[in-house]
């Protein structure tokens, strides 16, 4: 049962310019408040970020379903997240691809997104606590690649992840600035770049958190 608040939601997204009609359904599906805390759970409706634990941010809804149209995924896909977070990016994902796999740095948040996701019947995502910044060799070569932390430059282990054919999303930039979300698409030809819009993301941060 989809309620009222949540036709609505979607409804915006819809008039913030997002088309693609697999993404809105899978937004329709994915309760944001299931991923947020205490009194921001209220909130949830709200297309702004708000805070998670760890000192980190839940993506405003706008850019995670800009982020989610630009990888286009499909069911065949095999996704790599960077950035957990609170899992809701990955719980979008899960309904659009076959398999996702997302990393997470803080040990805290990787649980709480696992517990959430579970809680939700979402068997697709595997939540893996490590710096994503090397990616996951083991499961590589992956068909899409989304970074929810903005780096300086999109890294070589990530590029060599991607599989010929291949989609990755990034916010690209220095942190405290604005950042420029890019698309990346693996051709026969090498890489090819575009700029979606501009974003801010907290940045991607090297090594696992120590807490
Ligand atoms: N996708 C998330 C929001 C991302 S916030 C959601 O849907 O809620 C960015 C996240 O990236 C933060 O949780 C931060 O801890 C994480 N992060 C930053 N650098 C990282 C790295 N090198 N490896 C894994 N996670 C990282």
């Amino acid at each position: 049962m989809i309620d009222e608040q949540q036709m609505e939601f979607v409804l915006n997204l819809r008039q913030s310019g997002i088309s693609d009609n697999t993404v809105l359904a899978a937004m329709e599906r994915i309760p944001r408040a299931a991923f947020l805390d205490g009194v921001f759970k209220d909130r949830a409706f709200e297309n702004r970020p708000l805070p998670i634990s760890c000192g980190q941010t839940i993506s405003q809804p706008t850019v995670v379903a800009q982020m989610t149209q630009a990888l286009e995924v499909t069911k065949r896909c095999k996704v790599l997240e960077i950035g957990t977070g609170s899992g809701y990016q990955a719980a979008v994902l899960s309904r659009l691809a076959r398999r996702v796999y997302s990393i997470e740095r803080h040990r805290p948040l990787a649980q709480q997104a696992r517990a959430v996701l579970q809680g939700l019947g979402i068997a697709n995502v595997t939540v893996i606590t490590g710096d994503g910044g090397h990616g996951l060799p083991d499961q590589s070569p992956f068909d899409r690649i989304l970074v929810t932390a903005a780096a300086e430059d999109p890294p070589a282990a990530l590029l060599n992840q991607l599989k010929p054919g291949g989609i990755m999303v990034i916010p690209v930039g220095q942190s405290d600035v604005v950042q420029n979300l890019i698309k990346i698409v693996k051709t026969e030809n090498g890489l090819e770049y575009s700029e979606l819009s501009e974003v801010r993301f907290v940045p991607l941060l090297s090594g696992v958190a120590k807490d």
